[in-house]
């Protein structure tokens, strides 16, 4: 059961609040950020497949990058993926019949502009570039909320930022004050999380089937996910 939220803020630090309290266990901006990539696609895919930047900001990135096209895979429908994946490809097979691979960089002959680096490149993934904007929304939510008792309470008492999200916030941050809360949530949460990872060594160690296991039996685990960034639907 989560604590009512306090009304004097935003309501993506409202959001951000709720997720801290229901999910303390991992990143609230990695929470935060899943659930705003999962509304992007489904709006991607029910609504915008008929909207002509989209493909084409899609057909540029030759599709999504791999883990959004796990995403995609699960929640898109067939008919809207095939009508965009079907512009990706004949974009690349229109490539091919240009000639623009037929000969590789590396061989006698090759064309100059090939080996000048000039080839069409790939855009960036669509759904990375939403992710980035979203975790800095949520980034600036979290810093927002840290000037708030309640706010900073509530995120005293959970696992923390992940490492990537930690430096973006860092450098994102403008209220000195604020940003000293986050810092002493995350030397805490890294310590305590520090202090796990030695206590299961020590018992690995021990080789004694006797040494039960505390909570620090999935800290390798924590310890793999603060570290990169939390997939979706772990912690
Ligand atoms: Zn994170
Ligand atoms: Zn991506």
């Amino acid at each position: 059961m989560t604590q009512p939220v306090p009304r004097y803020i935003s309501r993506s630090s409202d959001e951000l609040h709720r997720l801290i309290q229901s999910q303390p266990d991992r990143c609230p901006i990695c929470s935060f950020v899943a659930i705003a990539i999962r509304r992007h696609i489904d709006s991607l895919f029910y609504e915008m497949v008929n909207d002509i930047p989209t493909r084409e900001a899609i057909r540029k990135s030759a599709g999504f990058c791999k883990p959004h096209s796990l995403l995609v895979a699960e929640q898109a429908d067939a008919l809207g993926t095939s009508l965009i994946y079907g512009d990706v490809l004949k974009n690349e097979l229109t490539a091919l019949d240009d000639g623009q691979f037929d000969r590789p960089p590396n061989t006698v002959g090759a064309v100059a502009r090939i080996l000048d680096g000039s080839m069409p490149g790939r855009a960036a993934c669509p759904a990375c570039r939403e992710e980035r904007g979203q975790s800095e929304i949520a980034i600036d939510a979290l810093l927002e909320g840290m000037r708030h008792d309640e706010f900073a309470a509530a995120f005293g008492l959970s696992a923390g930022l992940c490492l990537p999200h930690f430096r973006v916030a860092f450098l994102r941050a403008r209220d000195p004050a604020a940003w000293r809360r986050v810092l002493e949530v995350e030397r805490a949460a890294l310590a305590r999380l520090t202090g796990e990872l030695q206590a299961l060594a020590r018992k690995y160690d021990y080789h004694n089937a006797e040494v039960e296991m505390g909570d620090e039996s999935d800290s390798w685990r924590r310890a793999l996910f603060l570290a990169a960034g939390w997939p979706e639907g772990n912690g």
